[in-house]
């Protein structure tokens, strides 16, 4: 038996230049990882819950370990029981200290697991990035390595939706590919390199004009300034016009892929809907976890909005179905997803399907008003 973590094919000479860079990217990697790790964050929750389901992909999407536990398991009863916590206290955190926190926050996780979420000072001489998806962590690695006085904050996950991505073929640079987390980590740590400062878990909900600063105002009152916001804030999903789907986002229906859930696809019936690459690269994925995926697809053909590589891939595989021409018009389940409607453009039928759940790419609108949920204020310039 042998564990192998990476391995690497003996490079051509020169070694300075082909070998030991590489080996020294894989042990930065690992010594970075290392202190996480060590350490053992428990989940305690309700498989089919919102808050358990948001908890859980905060920590997978920060690349931070954790084990689940069922609060109807035994083992999730016992803990449950073991920090003297109600049902109200669902979920709970528990962290390698001891520390119990009940139903927290997204910003209590962050800081509790040891993401930076506050800010080392109040102004920053140079520059605020606002989002850490590909464009912001761009926006980060080029200000600091010019020597920018460079923040940047992001509301969930750095990586952004890319993040998200098990495959991505077609980044410059990377032949054979990269998965979004791989990217997302060489990302992060070249900005560190650098000396950006990323903070994690912290929403923008307004910006101000304030004389020469340009301030930058935080969910929870507290704000930071600059001379220059870079707005980096990516895309808003574009909602499924179907009945009864908003009851059930995050208990059975996701909006964008969620890999937190693909252990609970095993055996499972699963939709995906859409028709370009993100859909596609997420059916091919669901497909090797689930016992069945269709695609549901509202164009006539696949061909239209998906690259070729990709229409290939989901074409070769037999638990993959691809249904055209079709939308999905209603969702239905008592505490979660249990059954959803396909509705043919063509023929004007209607299907009812069981399954266990729905991931739904179907575009996404740019958040051109810079922060969602922003009161976008300007005061008078007084310099
Ligand atoms: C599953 C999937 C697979 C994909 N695969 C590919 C592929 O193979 N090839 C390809 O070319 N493209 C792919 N894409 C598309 C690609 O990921 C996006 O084009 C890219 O991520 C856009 O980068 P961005 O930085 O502009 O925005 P985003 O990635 O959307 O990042 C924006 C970030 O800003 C944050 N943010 C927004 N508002 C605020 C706020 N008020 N305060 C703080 N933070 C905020 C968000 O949380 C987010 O992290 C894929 C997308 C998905 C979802």
């Amino acid at each position: 038996m042998v564990d192998v973590d990476r391995y690497l094919l003996k490079p051509w000479e020169p070694p300075e230049e082909k070998l030991y860079p590489v080996i020294d990217e894989l042990l930065a990697a690992w010594q970075a990882t290392g202190e996480i790790a060590r350490t053992e964050i428990r989940v305690v929750g309700h498989r089919w819950s919102q808050r358990s389901f948001a908890i859980r992909d905060f920590l997978a999407s920060n690349a931070v370990p954790y084990r689940w536990y069922s609060a109807d398991d035994p083992e999730g009863i016992r803990l449950l029981a073991a920090a003297d916590a109600g049902p109200d206290a669902v979920p709970l955190l528990l962290t390698p200290d001891g520390t119990a926190l009940a139903n927290p926050s997204l910003t209590e996780v962050a800081a509790k697991v040891g993401l930076h979420t506050v800010p080392q000072g109040d102004f920053y001489d140079d520059v605020i990035i606002i989002g850490g998806g590909p464009a912001g962590l761009g926006a980060a690695v080029y200000a600091a390595s010019e020597g920018l006085h460079t923040v940047l904050i992001e509301r969930q996950a750095t990586g952004g939706q890319a993040g998200q991505s098990s495959r991505i073929e077609n980044y410059l640079g990377f032949p054979d590919g990269v998965s979004g987390g791989q990217l997302t980590e060489r990302a992060r740590r070249q900005a560190d390199k650098f000396g950006a400062e990323v903070l994690t878990a912290r929403q923008v909900t307004g910006l101000e004009v304030r004389g020469p600063k340009r301030v930058v105002h935080f969910h929870n009152g507290s704000e930071i300034a600059a001379r220059t916001i870079i707005l980096a804030t990516g895309v808003a999903y574009r909602q499924l016009p179907a009945t009864g789907v908003d009851d059930l986002v995050g208990r059975g229906v996701y909006y964008g892929s969620a890999s937190t859930v693909a252990a609970a696809c095993v055996g499972q019936h699963v939709v995906i809907v859409g028709g370009a690459n993100s859909a596609g690269q997420a059916a091919v994925f669901f497909a090797r976890h689930a016992a069945k995926v269709t695609l549901a697809v509202r164009g006539p053909s696949l061909d239209r909005g998906m690259s070729r590589y990709l229409v290939e891939q989901v074409r070769a595989l037999d638990n993959l179905e691809v249904r055209t021409s079709t939308t999905v018009t209603d969702c239905q389940g008592e505490f979660h997803l249990e059954c959803l409607t396909l509705h043919d453009e063509n023929t004007g039928m209607d299907e009812v399907v069981q399954a266990s759940h729905v991931f739904i790419f179907i575009g996404a609108a740019p958040m051109t008003n810079g922060c969602p949920r922003a009161s976008v204020a300007t005061t008078p310039d007084s310099c």
